[in-house]
């Protein structure tokens, strides 16, 4: 199968519901109407989310709760054409057991992305005193294992991509060893925690020159994925209408870890 064909989906898109969205136009019904001129056939709408149910929300987090981000079941046009829609969430994992998003919750939800990286919120996420490069790459190590424990998530957020400090992300993930990653990814496998394969591990894909992050880091981080018998899932992370698409340009990326239908999630089997 040629890597163009596997492309037909984007499971980790952001709308207006979310803080950090500022494009007004990023509304369900846009995005849709876009993803189906892209020939995307499955959309997850994955707006950020922590539960109110759960304690420890950040003040950024705070109003984005469970009946915030659901109202988009309202939003959701009643006929969305050839593009399945999916409802889901991106919610948060501070460490020391702290998940914005608890079991009951979760059955809200079609699909829920847990991210164990999102380190650009310092005190919150990252500790204060976790500074060092290969801090950062060991605390990352222990996140996502913990991540997994929680037995929240159907597919980890942007794995292991150092939020907030891409500008020394190739040394970052220098220091984390092969068979650290696969006891990472074994443990995925076993569990069919899908691995998103973001645009945002691949700079040339977004058209940026990031010195700190090149494109082969994340390659031999998804090759050794794949060894470990993962499943995948594509996404934009989209804030924006017009990043809808933009998961037609990890083909190349595709092509070299050679991924093949049975490879993805399978919840996008449920597509035909
Ligand atoms: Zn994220
Ligand atoms: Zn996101």
């Amino acid at each position: 199968m040629r890597p163009e064909e596997l492309i037909d989906h984007d499971l980790h898109v952001h709308t207006t519901l979310s803080a950090c969205c500022s494009d007004p136009q990023a509304t369900p019904e846009n995005i849709l109407a876009r993803a189906a001129q892209q020939g995307l056939r499955t959309i997850a709408f994955t707006d950020h989310l922590w539960d109110g149910a759960c304690p420890g929300a950040s003040s950024w987090y705070k109003p984005q709760d469970v009946d915030h981000v659901l109202q988009i079941r309202k939003q959701i046009p009643p006929e969305t054409g050839d593009v399945r829609a999916l409802v889901g969430c991106e919610s948060e994992y501070a460490g020391n057991g702290k998940v914005g998003l608890s079991p009951k919750t979760k059955s809200l939800f079609d699909w829920v992305l847990l991210p164990m990286s999102h380190l650009h919120m310092r005190g919150f996420v990252l500790p204060d005193g976790v500074t060092e490069s290969t801090d950062i790459a060991a605390l990352m190590v222990h996140r996502f294992q913990e991540v997994l424990d929680l037995n929240l998530a159907d597919g980890i957020a942007h794995p292991f991509l150092p939020c907030g400090h891409l500008d020394r992300a190739d040394e970052i993930l220098g220091f984390i060893p092969d068979h650290d990653f696969r006891a990472c990814f074994d443990r995925a496998a076993e569990h069919t925690v899908s691995i998103e394969i973001t645009t945002a591990f691949f700079p040339s894909t977004r058209g940026q020159k990031a010195d700190g992050l090149h494109d082969e880091t994340f390659l031999r981080i998804l090759s050794l994925a794949k060894q470990c018998g993962c499943v995948f899932h594509l996404a934009s992370d989209a804030h924006s209408l017009k990043g809808i698409g933009q998961v037609h340009k990890l083909a190349p990326f595709l092509g070299e870890l050679g991924l093949q239908r049975d490879d993805f999630a399978p919840i996008l089997d449920q597509q035909e």
